[in-house]
């Protein structure tokens, strides 16, 4: 069927003579998609055979600039599409997916492993100081020099076809590991069963747990399971130390215990093969391999942020635990505080110290508001301004676009923001673009979404947010940010396209916004009488933010410190991933009442994929840069110093990847990140 639809007909294959160029998502089926990529990957690969077949040798336009043309198209079909694979699904587009995902991966990589093309683009970083190239176009070069060389691109084939087999091999461990560990949160359920069972749980978990239950046809009682929505609230609340522990028990055990769903041979054989790929790319450890590319650049400078805050965060939650001890003395136990009752007796202490309530707060944060303080915010630092339009033909009515316009009043990207929850989107929050900045042929504006999974507002009342979810709608407009304020050429230098470590810091430090108290005392306003949050308010938020911190950063820290240590080793051999756990967790002096947030067997972001190997620490370093990014506005006196924003502006927001991260930070800060500043926001300073 798909080959019926000819071109003529495909408005994927057809200029788009709409506002901003944008896709017209009224006249795109699911099935014009498999022959838009068809047409497209045939085109790319025409146009980087062109490339490669140039007799003339290689020079900055024909082989640098000709890569950064080629796949227009493909740029193109792959925005409309994957917008719509996040937020506007169904089982074709799916269906699609599992297709196409696999086939542009595959693709991607033939065109990085291509020798002759790989020989082309060396050519020219050899002799990139004597091309007379500026700053942007050199560091174009570069990075298109360093995505060739950690595909593997100018090896001999032996050690390329070693590099395939292990990259397959390691994708079906991902995949298994991850399926483990989901088998046994599935096997497990702890069933609730009368009153005493349910001591101490709020009403909504109730609710929850017995729909839970219902679902596995055991109306009538509730049911609590592994996964983190279930897990953590149970924890936080049941007045049941014995349940709590079972729980405890069957959460630490994913992935474990010698069963049919151990990880212990999965990760073994999955850290062999990335000290292997590592080595066959001339790298001493996976750790190194990872880093090279990033903020940090090496696993020592990684590992010196973690351990900088690793002392006073143990010291502070040594001193949290003796207060949850003395709150079980006080309340007549006569137990040592175990991992089983962190979350309980510390919610008890938030509770008493603090007194906050999400009921309380929402009413407050109503979506519009805090939408309009995301803009005000935008405007204030950057001189960005929003307008509404109505003529952008979106793929779900709920969505909504805006013009952003400069100081000028001049366009500079088109907003779209896609607020609720529904189930044709996966859950979550996210920032994406159906078009990047560019001006290789002109300014190429870029379009960027925001795409979010709030719960809509009940009949006549408006959609009203928790400070979490406000926080979320602020980081993903930093994101937003990050892509509408992008100001390059070329496109490979674009907007968030920049360091895992860094990618973060403009979504992260925009929150630092939203809990000022002059924002909230503006924008925060109860959705029926208009009164601001009151004053008490506000400052019982700020000071419930530092609550528990010790707890929250060592478990954080334990895994990080795990994560990064693990694939420091250059040889692995017959290593044992789990011993090797506990001796790293021996080191550092683990506090016993602490459990680690993802101990290895169950350790997703690491063994699940690449995603996140050697680089569970990047939270905390893209932490550390937004708490001193934020510091450097407090030193000013000034929260929207119009120096401090500009050089933010063009050296962070706009300045996508034509600089080292490192180099880019210091532009705008004049010094180096110090992580002071982190351990000032987390109260990690003090000693209580
Ligand atoms: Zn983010």
């Amino acid at each position: 069927m798909d080959q019926l639809i000819s071109a003529v007909d495909n408005p994927l294959l057809q200029s788009w003579d709409t506002p901003f160029g944008a896709p017209p998502f009224d006249r795109i089926r699911p099935e014009h998609f498999a022959p838009a990529f068809d047409a497209a990957l045939a085109e790319r690969r025409a146009e980087i055979a062109a490339i490669v077949a140039d007799p003339a040798a290689p020079r900055f336009d024909n082989t640098i600039v000709a890569l950064e043309r080629a796949g227009a198209l493909l740029r193109r079909v792959s925005g409309a599409f994957f917008h719509l694979a996040g937020a506007e699904t169904n089982d074709e587009i799916e269906r699609i997916e599992r297709d196409i995902a696999p086939a542009l991966s595959r693709e991607r990589n033939a065109i990085l492993l291509d020798d002759a093309l790989f020989a082309r683009v060396d050519a020219l970083y050899r002799a990139r100081e004597t091309l007379g190239l500026d700053a942007e176009a050199s560091r174009t070069v570069e990075r298109w020099r360093v995505a060739f060389s950690r595909a593997g691109a100018g090896l001999d084939a032996d050690k390329k076809a070693r590099l395939a087999a292990i990259g397959e091999r390691l994708a079906s461990l991902g995949a298994l590991f991850g399926q483990n560990v989901l088998a046994d949160e599935k096997a497990f359920a702890l069933v609730l069963d009368g009153p005493d069972d349910l001591a101490g749980l709020p009403e909504s978990f109730v609710a929850a747990a017995a729909q839970a239950a219902a679902s596995r046809g055991l109306a009538g009682k509730h049911v609590v399971t592994l996964s983190r929505s279930s897990y953590e609230p149970f924890m936080q609340f049941s007045a049941r130390r014995d349940l709590r522990e079972k729980m405890f028990r069957a959460f630490v055990a994913r992935g474990a215990g010698g069963g049919a769903h151990d990880n212990a041979a999965i990760m073994r054989e999955t850290i062999v093969l990335r000290a292997e790929r590592a080595r066959l790319l001339g790298f001493s450890s996976f750790a190194a391999f990872r880093l090279a590319d990033t903020m940090a650049k090496t696993p020592d400078a990684a590992l010196a942020l973690m351990r900088r805050v690793w002392t006073p965060a143990r010291a502070q939650a040594m001193r949290e635990a003796e207060a949850l001890q003395a709150t079980i003395a006080a309340e007549g136990g006569n137990f040592e505080l175990k991992a089983w009752d962190w979350r309980y007796y510390a919610e008890k202490r938030r509770k008493a110290l603090y007194d906050v309530d999400q009921s309380e707060v929402r009413p407050y944060l109503p979506l519009e508001g805090m939408i309009a303080a995301a803009f005000d915010v935008a405007h204030r630092l950057f001189g960005v301004s929003f307008v509404a339009r109505d003529d952008v033909r979106l793929p779900n009515a709920d969505a909504r676009a805006w013009t952003a316009l400069d100081p000028d009043g001049a366009p500079i990207a088109l907003f779209i923001g896609d607020y609720f929850a529904r189930d044709s989107k996966h859950s979550g929050a996210w920032m994406s673009a159906l078009r990047d900045q560019q001006k290789l042929d002109g300014r190429v504006l870029p379009i960027v979404v925001n795409v979010m999974s709030f719960a809509r507002g009940g009949a006549s009342e408006p959609c009203l947010l928790s400070l979490d979810e406000a926080h979320t709608l602020f980081h993903e407009f930093g994101h937003a940010l990050h892509g509408m304020l992008s100001d390059v050429t070329y496109p490979l230098l674009s907007g968030t396209n920049v360091a895992r470590d860094f990618v973060e810091l403009p979504s992260q430090l925009f929150e630092h916004w939203l809990e000022r108290p002059e924002t909230l005392r503006r924008f925060a306003r109860h959705y029926r009488s208009a009164e601001p949050m009151p004053d008490a308010l506000i400052e019982r938020l700020a000071a419930a933010q530092r609550f528990n911190q010790g707890f929250a950063t060592t478990e954080f820290l334990a895994a990080a410190l795990f994560d990064m240590e693990l694939h420091l080793v250059a040889d692995p051999g017959a290593i044992d991933v789990a011993e090797f756990e506990r001796r790293t967790l021996a080191e550092i002096g683990m506090p016993s009442a602490v459990a680690t947030r993802h101990s290895a067997p169950h350790f997703q972001h690491v063994f699940s994929g690449d995603g996140y190997s050697a680089g569970y620490y990047s939270y905390l370093w893209s932490e550390a840069l937004d708490a001193d990014a934020f510091e450097a506005f407090e030193e000013a006196g000034d929260d929207f110093d119009p120096a401090l924003a500009g050089r933010l502006k063009r050296f962070v927001y706009a300045a996508g990847n034509t600089r080292q991260p490192d180099e880019a930070y210091r532009h705008f800060r004049g010094a180096d990140p110090s992580p002071d500043a982190l351990l000032r926001k987390r109260g990690l300073t003090t000693a209580a």
